[in-house]
């Protein structure tokens, strides 16, 4: 029993506890939901990097601190692990299948974008996908209305239609968050410039990013990566000449560089043909022009490609002098502040929905295969080991 002055002051900072945090936290002394207990977390949000435990309660991070005491309903023993932030992807192709979503949550991806699968025709088939994922998915529309032709999206620039797009958008604001332009050679052939126009027409209409695919294409890079605004997301930034991000003496544009320099962001994108060569990775690393973000341009053939899984890929440039927590920066804190939806995520803060995955860092010998079958050595590489999305455990398939 408390005696009466205990009571009172237990009282007193319940109280104060209960006014200044939601009801989901206010409890300390309370069992959590979840503890992650004794991995290696880190979270770049806050410059961490240290052995914690990760509580959760109410969805929601409740501690990361060293041995926490309190009792938890369910505990995941992460000793050994990395525990970071649930990891966005947000150059996927998660919504072509249905279980595209559930895959990729496998590999700790709490939050997709579909970049451009669908166009204004068939829009519908995506955004039932990502209504039904078990995680964050959101989609792009594709300015060529029909989608992702064999033939190429907008070689017919009638497809590239400013209407069509602008009505599919206006009746889905909720799931549509930006305009795709995919822009090489065998997707827009010369029409490359005036269907970027026309999509950065449509996308400002609504306030929105358009995120261009680049590499091969007709018009020259600068003409192109002119039209673009703060906001906007220039995908496979690695893609080899002819027209890539660098010149043959190594130096990085100058419209690229001035594109950063007003708030574009640059995005790897894998894939699987086109996008990534290892020599222009290295000229474009060696200029300092490092990637914001990493994407997979996942599809669900990704397992049997180069592209394996979005952990995988993260561990590409550790060769190149990139470190763990800038690897992790760039699947986490950095792609959240890419589309609103994301921004209270890629982070472990106290509060934040409690999103988190966790990896594997393997030491051994390992070969990263970039889009032209050439492959580098590497010392480590990230696994997928485990993903709790809102506080709950996912099982492994
Ligand atoms: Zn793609």
């Amino acid at each position: 029993m408390l005696n009466r002055r205990q009571f009172l002051s237990a009282a007193a900072a319940s109280a104060a506890t209960f006014a200044r945090a939601p009801r989901a936290f206010a409890a300390q002394a309370a069992r959590h939901d979840l503890i992650i207990r004794g991995g290696r977390v880190i979270d770049p949000s806050v410059r961490l990097d240290a052995i914690r435990d990760v509580a959760i309660s109410g969805g929601r991070i409740a501690a990361v601190e060293a041995n926490i005491a309190a009792d938890a309903a369910d505990t995941i023993d992460a000793r050994g692990k990395l525990v970071v932030p649930g990891l966005i992807d947000i150059h996927t192709h998660t919504a072509r299948s249905a279980e595209g979503p559930g895959l990729v949550l496998q590999d700790g991806v709490t939050g997709w974008v579909d970049a451009g699968s669908q166009g204004a025709d068939h829009i519908a088939d995506t955004i039932a996908v990502a209504r039904s994922a078990p995680q964050q998915g959101r989609v792009l529309i594709n300015i060529g209305r029909a989608g992702i032709l064999p033939g190429g999206d907008t070689m017919d620039l009638t497809r590239a239609d400013v209407g069509a797009a602008r009505d599919a958008i206006a009746k889905n604001r909720e799931f549509i968050v930006g305009v795709k332009a995919r822009l090489s050679r065998d997707v827009a052939g010369a029409n490359d410039y005036e269907v970027l126009r026309r999509a950065q027409d449509v996308a400002t209409s609504f306030g929105l990013p358009v995120m261009i695919h680049m590499g091969q294409t007709i018009s020259p890079f600068p003409k192109l990566v002119d039209l673009l605004k703060r906001g906007d997301i220039v995908t496979h930034m690695f893609a080899p000449p002819p027209n890539s991000i660098v010149d043959d003496s190594g130096h990085i544009l100058p419209e690229v560089l001035a594109a950063r320099r007003r708030g574009v962001w640059f995005d790897i994108g894998n894939g699987q043909t086109g996008h990534m060569r290892w020599d222009t990775i290295g000229a474009i690393m060696k200029a300092g022009f490092w990637p914001d973000t990493f994407s997979t341009d996942w599809n669900t053939n990704s397992h049997t490609t180069g592209v394996i899984d979005l952990p995988n890929c993260m561990s590409k440039l550790l060769g190149y002098g990139m470190t763990l927590s800038q690897a992790i920066a760039r699947a986490t804190v950095n792609v959240s502040r890419t589309f609103p939806l994301f921004n209270d995520r890629g982070t472990l803060n106290v509060g934040a929905p409690a999103d988190v995955a966790l990896l594997e860092l393997r030491e051994g010998n390992f070969e990263f295969l970039d889009n032209f079958k050439n492959t580098i050595a590497g010392r480590q590489r990230l696994f997928p080991s485990g993903t709790v999305l809102a506080g709950k455990r996912i099982p492994r398939a």
